[in-house]
C-alpha cells in the first residue's frame, strides 16, 4: 500500500489453528472458516517484511504469549495488537505501556442483548490507556445496539465501525455504513481495502496514535465518496487454475500462472484475494515438482473426451 505499509508477522501467526477454535468463545468466529486459505498463505517460510507497521493479530486471536514473542523477535518495530479483550487486565496494560504499540484495537461483537467483551470491560479498556480503540463489527440490525454503546461513552472518536460484509454478498467497500445511516459518528471506518483507507478516513486508520485520535473531534469532519453496493462476481477458482495450467502444458511456475490467468480472465485483479485462491487451488489440483513450480494433477490431465470415446484421453504431458 502507499506510504505506511502494514505487514503480518508469519513467524507468529504461522499455519497454527486459534487456541479458541471449537471453544465457543468467540461470538461470529470466521476465521475457522478461511483457515485453508491461512495456511497456504503462510505455509513455508513466510517471514515479516523489514519494512512496515506491524498487524499482530490477522487470522487468529493472539496470546500474551505470542506477544512476548513478537517483543522478542521485533523489540523495537511499532505494531498495533488486534485483540477479542480475552486476555487478564494485567496483560493489556504491559502492552498498552510498550512505547513501540501504536494502538490496541479490541473487536467487539454484538451478542444477545450484550457486547462481548461486555461493557464494563470495554469501559475499561478505554479508560486505562489513550490508545485503546474499539472496533465495532456492525451489521444493519445490530447497529442500533452499537449506536448506543458509542453514545453512552460520549468518546465516539475511540471507535472504529468494520461493516460485516456478507459471504458471497454485494461489494461494499465504500458505500455508507451501517453507523453513518443511523447519523452516528465514529473515528475511524474500516469500510475499504487498507490502500483507500486514508480517502476514507483522512488517515491510515490502523496507524492512529493517541495523539492523532485526540485531535479527531477538532477536525472538520472527513465525508469520503460514497457509491451503492455492486454485485460481486465469482469465479470458479479451481476451473480458472486448472485451465490456466493446463495451457501451459500442466506444468508451471507461480508466476506463470498468475500471468495466464491474468490473461485468461481480464479484470480478475480487482478481486482482492485472487492471488491467494489461485495459490490455494493450485495445491489441491497439482502436485509441487521444484521450488514454486506446481503440475497438474494425473486426474486433472483425463480429458472430458473420455466421455465420447469411452477412454481418458491424456491432454497434455
Ligand atoms: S482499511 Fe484502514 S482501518 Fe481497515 S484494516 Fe486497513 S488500515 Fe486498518
Amino acid at each position: 500500500m502507499r506510504g505506511q505499509r502494514i505487514v503480518e508477522v508469519p513467524e507468529i501467526e504461522g499455519s497454527l489453528p486459534c487456541q479458541y477454535f471449537g471453544k465457543n468463545l468467540c461470538a461470529g468466529c470466521y476465521s475457522e472458516d478461511v483457515y485453508r486459505i491461512r495456511r497456504v498463505k503462510v505455509t513455508g517460510r513466510a517471514r515479516t517484511p523489514r519494512k512496515g507497521l506491524l498487524r499482530a493479530g490477522v487470522w487468529r486471536e493472539w496470546t500474551y504469549e505470542d506477544w512476548k514473542r513478537l517483543k522478542q523477535l521485533f523489540p523495537e518495530r511499532r505494531y498495533f495488537l488486534v485483540s477479542r479483550g480475552l486476555w487478564k487486565p494485567e496483560h493489556y496494560e504491559e502492552v498498552l505501556r510498550d512505547p513501540s504499540c501504536v494502538n490496541l484495537q479490541v473487536s467487539t461483537w454484538h451478542v444477545g442483548d450484550g457486547f462481548s467483551p461486555d461493557r464494563q470491560t470495554l469501559q475499561w479498556l478505554l479508560s486505562t490507556s489513550p490508545k485503546t480503540i474499539i472496533r465495532l463489527l456492525t451489521t444493519q440490525e445490530n447497529a442500533p445496539s452499537f449506536a448506543g454503546l458509542v453514545k453512552e461513552t460520549g468518546m465516539w472518536w475511540r471507535f472504529m465501525e468494520t461493516p460485516l460484509r456478507k459471504h458471497g454478498g454485494m461489494k461494499t467497500y465504500g458505500t455508507e455504513t451501517p453507523l453513518q445511516a443511523l447519523g452516528v459518528r465514529v473515528g475511524i471506518r474500516c469500510n475499504t481495502p487498507c490502500e483507500d483507507c486514508t480517502r476514507e478516513n483522512g488517515i491510515l486508520g490502523c496507524a492512529a496514535t493517541a495523539r492523532m485520535l485526540e485531535r479527531i473531534p477538532s477536525l472538520p469532519e472527513f465525508r469520503p465518496e460514497r457509491h451503492e453496493p455492486t454485485p460481486k462476481v465469482r469465479y470458479a477458482w479451481s476451473e480458472i487454475t486448472v485451465k490456466a495450467l493446463r495451457s501451459l502444458g500442466g506444468k508451471a511456475s507461480l508466476r506463470e500462472l498468475y500471468e495466464r490467468v491474468k490473461e485468461q480472465n481480464p479484470g480478475i485483479e480487482k478481486n482482492a484475494m485472487w492471488q491467494i485462491r489461485v495459490r490455494s487451488r493450485v495445491q489441491e489440483v497439482g502436485t509441487n515438482v521444484g521450488r514454486g513450480r506446481w503440475a497438474l494433477k494425473e486426474p486433472q490431465l483425463v480429458m472430458v473426451k473420455a466421455r465420447t470415446t469411452g477412454f481418458p484421453h491424456r491432454e497434455s504431458s
